[in-house]
């Protein structure tokens, strides 16, 4: 398996996946941060009205928290995948990922035809 991408465009690559990493250690930490410090600090929650808003609010906290380490993950994989060699190659079928959309979106683990095969196969598990 020969990779068409070129060294120059794996290391752009990999420039754009570090400040993208960088990025969003710096979103999670703020959202650890910033989220659950009222809960830490116990805000004293006698009603239940109340009670169910900040329960709400926290699962809301949490969406957020989940989705950007979820892209965080990506992004160490595909830092991974260029250690290996394996970037730029769908880890679904092996075949090339279409540059564009390695261009469009660096973290892409996925080609295009696979993406859409794993993007109705949970839309049909939701
Ligand atoms: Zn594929």
């Amino acid at each position: 398996m020969t990779a068409s991408l070129s060294l120059s465009e794996v290391s752009a690559f990999k420039k754009e996946l570090q400040s993208l990493l960088e990025q969003l250690q710096e979103e999670v930490a703020e959202d650890v941060s910033s989220k659950y410090k009222p809960i830490d600090e116990g805000v004293h929650v006698h009603d239940v009205g109340d009670d169910a808003e900040a329960s709400v609010e926290l699962m809301m906290n949490m969406g957020t928290l989940a989705h950007h380490s979820e892209e965080l993950a990506e992004c160490i994989a595909a830092l991974k995948r260029i250690e290996s060699g394996d970037f730029g190659f769908c880890t679904d079928c092996g075949e090339e990922i279409e540059l564009s959309r390695l261009k469009a979106c660096p973290t892409a683990s996925r080609c295009i035809r696979c993406q859409s095969v794993y993007e109705s196969a949970l839309k049909q598990s939701a």
